[in-house]
């Protein structure tokens, strides 16, 4: 069984590597010949919207699945006329714009930030009148990792961030005063099986994901963030793996967005589970039955982002997994992550702060 991955990210490259031992085969569609995916199988190199690279993907591979969210819809559509292709294309549309996320999120019952499209200076105006500060302004579309987005504290703000970012769709979100953020990740196979993890919870800085601690042991929020999850699952017919971010404030889960596909809160996994989400990814895909999602200890895992820590003493740790993409460094560039596991949460928040001295920030 040959599998295509669209985008040879580290994503790509740990569901090759998580696919081996069920001697799956795999090629991926990347412009760059030097992605992290090119040391674990070929690349077919074109752009994601590029015709005849995805015909070509197409024509190598038996199902194709995808580690991006930003793979233009009506190249995915192309693929899924001649290949079976998962996580459904309806799915990726809705991910790919905030605002239909939110709205996607406030039909299902899902509670969201208060949010307006922007379009114009004035509706910022109008949006920044309706909703107060301070607020976050954002890009519609094509924003990660704290890409396109400004927070407007005071009056003064509203005009660079415009200056900065108008001129596409924008939304205009409330600013959430959240005690912390967390993720739930699940998979639904194409049997209608589904699974979800226990919830991860994430610090960011400067909109890029920098520690994630799971399990987090909360329950309530388990049960909530799970039927949320179930919602969407089913409104979509999902198959695969499926990510929703949420902040938790006054104690409540408040959905950020979600992402079709396997994620970086769920690396922990690789070693923190007894499946990881990459394993879940392919079984549900492939409609085999799903893995445990339960942990296997208490896991935190750091992300290195732009320089690479010393491996010695990374690995002089505990409990400490190192991983490196094999990327070229690059301010703001997640190039590899660290994850550790204890037994117990107390020894591994004491191995995270010794760990986290040791990877520059
Ligand atoms: P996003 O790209 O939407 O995931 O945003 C990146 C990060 O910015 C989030 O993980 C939050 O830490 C922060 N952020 C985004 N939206 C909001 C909001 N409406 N209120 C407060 N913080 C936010």
């Amino acid at each position: 069984m040959k599998i295509g991955i669209i985008g040879a990210g580290q994503l790509g490259q740990m569901l090759a590597l998580a696919g081996f031992p069920f001697a799956l085969q795999f090629r991926f569609l990347d412009s760059s010949p030097q992605a992290p995916g090119a040391q674990v199988a070929p690349i077919v190199i074109g752009a994601f919207d590029d015709i005849r690279a995805l015909r070509e993907l197409a024509g190598q591979v038996d199902l194709v699945t995808y580690e991006f969210e930003n793979v233009p819809v009506a190249a995915l559509q192309e693929m899924a006329a001649t290949r079976p292709c998962f996580p459904p294309v309806d799915a990726l549309r809705v991910s790919q714009d905030r605002i239909l996320e939110k709205e996607l999120f406030s039909r299902l019952g899902i509670p969201t930030p208060p949010y307006r499209a922007v379009d114009s200076r004035a509706d910022l105006d109008a949006a920044v009148a309706a909703l107060g500060l301070p607020c976050v302004l954002k890009t519609r579309r094509l924003g990660y990792d704290g890409r396109g987005q400004r927070v407007l504290k005071k009056r003064a703000d509203v005009r660079p961030a415009w200056e900065a970012l108008g001129g596409v769709p924008l939304i205009l979100e409330g600013f959430v005063a959240f005690e912390h953020e967390v993720s739930i990740i699940g998979a639904r196979s194409t049997r209608g099986e589904v699974r979800a993890y226990p919830l991860a919870t994430n610090t960011h800085r400067e909109g890029i994901l920098r520690v994630t601690v799971a399990p987090t042991r909360n329950a309530r929020l388990q049960r909530s963030a799970e039927g949320y999850l179930r919602r969407v699952i089913d409104h979509f017919g999902y198959a695969g793996v499926l990510t929703i971010e949420f902040f938790v404030a006054g104690g409540r889960l408040v959905a950020n967005e979600m992402a079709p596909r396997v994620h970086n809160s769920g690396h922990w996994s690789i070693e923190g589970a007894v499946t990881s989400q990459f394993e879940n990814h392919l079984r549900a895909i492939l409609g085999l039955p799903l893995g445990d999602t339960s942990p296997v200890g208490h896991a935190a895992m750091v992300n290195y982002i732009g320089t690479l820590p010393d491996r010695d003493r990374i690995l002089a740790l505990p409990g400490a997994h190192h991983h490196d993409y094999g990327k070229a460094a690059r301010a703001g560039r997640k190039l590899g992550h660290c994850t550790l596991v204890a037994p117990t949460a107390a020894r591994r928040d004491e191995v995270l702060r010794r760990l986290l001295r040791r990877v520059p920030r």
